[in-house]
């Protein structure tokens, strides 16, 4: 099967969350089982200094985007380890600017034009490369327009018409909602600006589209996939999920062990497996301690956390129970993270207040996400949703002791220490339901009393280091899905 991936993020090119994660490993895991996947994405200023190899095409082409004709250019790389070819979409107005999606404050004014541009400059690029397309996987919102355009404004074209569409769901929230006068920019007709299509509550909405024309949806778990066919995970789209619910499936994401692997990391202080973990996370944890400007101690919890600063991710929670732990109670907290300016103030205040016990970076960075889930005992994630999550797969791999909350892939993924889960060897971390402080501090409670039974806390440990979430299992499942998608095209006529 030819699959075209047409993302906004792939590592090592550029990334702002898990998206990036995906899009870089899961082709290169399909090319394993014998498929033939291409990536396409935006040459993004990252991309561009990712220090990549990339070189020019030399094809051009123009597309229009509402009155104007744009141009651009197509370079060429592929995937490191793989021989999956990567093209970059290059139109500078457009991409070459600090951030993806937003300039720090709010979203970039022109986003709904930025990712027309994309989807019109992806077609243009299967035309321009001659690229063979039995399936294009879209990924999020900025490729929501994709699974439109074949069915409306390219459907008449022999080339395009066979091309199956399975739009993938990496996080609901995030839905590219733009005024409805944004139509004019899609050269798409403005019958196609009803509920049945684009319309959401009188807005272009780049999500609902996706999910009203794409043949097959998937989201990256499948306790994610129940959660948004209803309020709140659903964001207002219960309905058009309810409807297409035939059509989506939750395949969980996988943890690429080439980059995320204790045995083999060359960013950490000493690599470690599960057989023989404990001086090698020693080693770590003074590590970080060090680097984090910590003191250095070896008998007490360390509690970390990893993610983009976000409502959805908790930090508040994490916040609010911090100073009256970090008051009475002698464990360390590391954290790291980028986002809102409201969590930036609040973390900073927290890293002031404390500084025995506190040490926060606000940014991003890899080989430091790296080192923390090396050296640390327990990672939290107390998100309020999440759709799949990748850190508690790495934590697990890095014997650092995940504490979630019960939503979306956290649930699917972590069982909760109980003495019966202990006992059956499924017990792999601590697990909470309510979204609240004292839920949250109950679990990271639980988890220190079990930090100080060595034999427990080497079981929960090992049991994590041991599982398997690799990509292998989940890419055999989008490859099923993709010849599902192939046999609803060549079935379906063409949606009116
Ligand atoms: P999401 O996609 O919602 O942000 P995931 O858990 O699926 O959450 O993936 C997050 C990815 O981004 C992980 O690889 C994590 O290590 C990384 N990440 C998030 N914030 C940072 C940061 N500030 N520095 C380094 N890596 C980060």
């Amino acid at each position: 099967m030819n699959i075209l991936f047409a993302t906004t993020e792939a590592v090592p090119f550029c990334k702002t969350g898990g998206l990036g994660d995906v899009c870089g490993a899961l082709p290169i895991e399909l090319e394993k089982l014998g498929d033939r996947p291409t990536v396409i994405m935006p040459a993004f200023r990252q991309a561009l200094e990712s220090g990549q190899p990339i070189e020019s095409t030399g094809v051009r082409f123009q597309t229009p985007i509402g009155r104007k004709l744009v141009s651009g250019e197509l370079l060429r790389s592929t995937l490191p380890g793989s021989g999956v070819p990567v093209y970059l979409i290059k139109q500078d107005e457009y991409f070459d600017r600090p951030e993806l999606y937003w300039d720090g404050q709010s979203d970039y004014h022109d986003n709904c034009e930025r990712f027309v541009f994309f989807a019109r400059a992806v077609l243009e690029a299967i035309r321009a490369l001659d690229l063979e397309v039995d399936v294009l996987h879209c990924h999020d919102w900025q490729a929501g327009l994709l699974p439109v355009y074949l069915k409306t404004l390219y459907a008449d074209r022999t080339r395009y018409r066979s091309i199956a569409s399975l739009f993938t769901v990496h996080n609901l929230a995030y839905q590219g909602s733009f005024w409805h006068w944004d139509m004019e920019l899609t050269g798409i007709g403005w019958e196609y600006f009803t509920p049945q299509h684009l319309e959401f509550y009188g807005r272009l909405n780049f999500m609902k589209a996706a999910l009203m024309f794409a043949d097959v949806l998937t989201t990256v778990s499948p306790r994610y996939a129940m959660e948004i066919q209803s309020p709140p995970a659903s964001c207002g789209l219960e309905g058009v999920l309810r409807h297409r619910s035939d059509q989506l499936f939750g395949v969980l994401n996988g943890a690429d062990y080439g980059a995320w692997n204790p045995a083999t990391d060359p960013h950490i202080a000493a690599n470690y497996d599960a057989d023989n973990f404990l001086h090698g996370k020693g080693v770590c944890k003074a590590a970080l301690q060090r680097e984090m400007g910590l003191p250095e101690r070896s008998g007490i919890p360390l509690i970390a956390s990893v993610g983009r600063l976000a409502e959805q991710k908790g930090f508040d929670l994490i916040a609010d129970v911090l100073p009256r732990w970090a008051e009475q109670i002698d464990v360390q907290w590391v954290l790291l993270g980028t986002g809102d300016q409201r969590y930036h103030e609040l973390l900073a205040r927290l890293q002031d207040e404390y500084p025995e016990r506190v040490a926060v970076r606000l940014g991003f960075s890899n080989e430091l996400a790296h080192r923390i889930e090396a050296g640390a005992d327990l990672f939290l994630m107390p998100s309020r949703y999440e759709p799949c999550g990748l850190n508690q797969l790495y934590s697990l791999k890095y014997g650092a002791v995940p504490v979630v909350r019960e939503t979306g892939g956290l649930a699917d993924t972590i069982t909760n220490c109980t003495d019966a889960t202990l006992a059956n060897g499924t017990a792999n971390g601590f697990s909470f339901g309510d979204a609240s402080p004292h839920a949250l501090s109950d679990a990271i409670d639980r988890g220190c009393r079990a930090y100080q039974d060595e034999g427990v806390w080497n079981r929960l440990v090992q049991t994590g280091m041991r599982q398997d979430w690799s990509w292998a299992r989940s890419a055999h499942r989008y490859d099923e899905l993709y010849r599902l998608a192939v046999s609803q095209v060549r079935e379906q006529p063409v949606m009116q």
